[in-house]
């Protein structure tokens, strides 16, 4: 495998400011691009991703670093969509109880909310991860998408993962996705899957 640092290799940007992420996909990666962050660009500047789907959001990150750095980019964009509530928190997921993304309160408000419409069985919990991702390579867009489907638990276990982890059980599993280790969830996830979904195309 070729060094992260080859500048031989063209570069893509992955717009989040996410070091862990970053270097995840320069091992999946390494040998045909040089991937980049925000903070290795110099874009410091707030992105404000106001669209109303994920793909939107995707699509405003991805479209920024293009416009502004001429650079060839993805972005990506999470959301716990739960059928009760009609796909609600979805692309709110991060902002669910409030601005400041705490996600200890956006769980109790979810677990509020399905005790309050009497939704105990798991096919009234019934919910899913999605991940979309917006390549744009030499001027071309691409939408890209990974679900992983399963149930709001009736309570939190685990202590592993972040954001809605504790609550949600993957379909097949009687475990949530906190309960497992980060490569378990990975083979699974919406990110995992959206992931490995765009790393075929870029090495087609
Ligand atoms: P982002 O698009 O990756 O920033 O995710 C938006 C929000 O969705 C985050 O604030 C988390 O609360 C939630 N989220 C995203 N991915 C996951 C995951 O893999 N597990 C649990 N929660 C997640």
């Amino acid at each position: 495998m070729s060094h992260p640092n080859d500048d031989r290799l063209p570069v893509l940007v992955f717009a989040t400011h996410n070091a862990n992420k970053v270097r995840e996909l320069q091992e999946m990666l390494g040998d045909r691009y040089r991937i980049q962050s925000l903070t290795d660009i110099g874009c410091h500047e707030e992105i404000v991703e106001d669209a109303a789907t994920l793909e939107g959001n995707a699509q405003i990150k991805a479209r920024h670093v293009v416009t502004h750095y001429g650079l060839d980019c993805f972005a990506d964009d999470t959301g716990l969509e739960v059928l009760a509530l009609d796909g609600a928190p979805g692309v709110l997921s991060a902002r669910y109880a409030g601005a400041n993304g705490d996600s200890e309160a956006n769980m109790t408000k979810l677990l509020a909310e399905l005790n309050r419409m009497g939704a105990t069985s798991p096919e009234s919990r019934s919910a899913q991860f999605r991940t979309a991702i917006c390549l744009i390579r030499d001027g071309e867009e691409h939408l890209i998408e990974g679900t992983c489907r399963g149930t709001i638990a009736l309570q939190r276990s685990g202590a592993k993962g972040f954001g809605y982890d504790p609550v949600f059980t993957p379909e097949g599993h009687d475990r949530t996705f906190a309960d497992m280790a980060p490569e378990e969830k990975n083979a699974i996830s919406h990110r995992g899957r959206a992931v490995r979904a765009m790393v075929v195309r870029l090495l087609k």
